[in-house]
């Protein structure tokens, strides 16, 4: 018998979730603005009530990204934060979370400022050593949350191995897979419960909206988080949805090029004698750059280096011409920004030096120019 035919990503990428429009033949999913839906009697329609609830533009997105994530079920919030927001009301006072030490700093400020006054509590640690996650499970574990590759420290944790821990504890097991993307790893895949995202770095990639995305196989999950959608409200609107469904048709071929120009600047910046260290999984000097290989299909474009003193960094971040001085990340162009004043300021300074975000840190978001430009920005600012 003939093997059914599947597709792969890039093609997904382009067509899952969308069909031309069935009313006009409309090859782009349009934009369907409209906060309600005409019913032809009580309790009968066509699938489509009030737009908080469900819209046609979102259900294309959300299609799209459970087929992406090779899941069968996804959600869209207004923002990263919102999906992970509807993650947390999988939960109930008293419930435990092991969390990832590195998570991105608004997940730990949610987590620590937010939901802790409600009942909940998480334990953080670096995950990249799963005997940690382990010894932290007590009988109010519910949750495992990990984040990998974390930013901007770029750790990497073993995606099989969590979930496998996860799964012994009967946790529910959930990834923040910002950085990587499903084009270079599909966590559900490796047995991992729920995917969540922020649709606004690499995914939509054109820094022009935000957006968070849910992807699950799990129906009493998929269930609960449609409930918090139409109770809570965070959803993300139509035109948002558009946007992040129109980026995500060039998702696999943006990814390729930052993969590309990344590897190319830190090789660059390894070499470079100003600079004393590169973190970049793509470097064989990178820790944990044998298990990204194993669970990644390409490193990403997110580069961290030390050039040794704040004075040092604050030079450079003001001498970068063609790299913008910006928080985010994931768009085609390139953003540089210094950790410790910017994205990690919150953290306290013990805690942020200790997990490696040191005062000459700067982190690099490699776009998609031309690699050269790139280097010679960056070469002219080191001299
Ligand atoms: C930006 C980011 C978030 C938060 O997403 P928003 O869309 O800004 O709310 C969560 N996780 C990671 C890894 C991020 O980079």
């Amino acid at each position: 018998m003939k093997k059914k035919h599947t597709y792969g990503f890039s093609t997904k990428a382009i067509h899952a979730g969308q069909k031309p429009d069935p009313a006009t033949g409309a090859v782009m999913t349009p934009v369907y603005l409209t906060s309600t839906y005409v019913q032809e009697a009580i309790g009968k329609h066509k699938g489509y009530e009030y737009s908080r609830i469900s819209n046609p533009t979102r259900t294309a997105l959300e299609d799209n990204i459970a087929a992406l994530e090779n899941g069968k079920f996804g959600a869209a919030f207004a923002s990263g934060l919102a999906a992970i927001d509807a993650i947390m009301y999988l939960l109930k006072p008293g419930d435990h979370v092991v969390m990832s030490h590195n998570v991105y700093g608004g997940t730990y400020r949610a987590a620590k400022f937010i939901y802790e006054k409600y009942g909940l509590s998480y334990t953080f640690v670096d995950t990249t050593d799963i005997e940690n996650v382990r010894r932290s499970i007590t009988e109010n574990t519910k949750m495992l949350y990990i984040e990998s590759p974390t930013n901007p420290t770029m750790e990497i944790t073993d995606i099989r191995a969590a979930a496998k821990t996860a799964k012994e504890a009967n946790l529910t097991s959930v990834i923040d897979n910002t950085f990587a993307t499903p084009y270079l790893q599909r966590p559900l895949d490796m047995g991992i419960d729920i995917v969540i995202h922020s649709a606004t770095k690499y995914l939509n990639g054109h820094s022009d909206m935000l957006g968070g995305l849910i992807a699950t196989n799990d129906r009493e999950v998929i269930d609960a988080i449609r409930f918090t959608q139409k109770s809570i409200g965070a959803i993300l609107s139509p035109f948002d949805a558009w946007l992040c469904l129109r980026g995500i048709k060039t998702l696999p071929v943006r990814m390729d090029r930052h993969n590309e120009n990344a590897q190319r600047v830190a090789e660059f910046l390894a070499g470079h004698k100003k600079v004393k260290k590169v973190i970049y999984p793509g470097l064989p000097d990178h820790p944990q750059h044998e298990l990204a290989k194993s669970q990644m299909r390409g490193f990403g474009g997110m580069i961290a280096f030390d050039v040794g003193t704040y004075r040092q960094a604050g030079a450079i971040l003001k001498k970068v011409k063609l790299c913008s001085l910006a928080e985010s990340l994931g768009g085609v162009e390139t953003l540089i920004s210094h950790p410790a004043t910017m994205t990690h300021a919150s953290v306290p300074k013990k805690d942020r030096i200790t997990s490696g975000i040191t005062d000459g840190l700067v982190r690099i978001s490699v776009g998609i120019e031309d690699v050269n430009d790139i280097i010679a920005d960056l070469e002219n600012a080191l001299r």
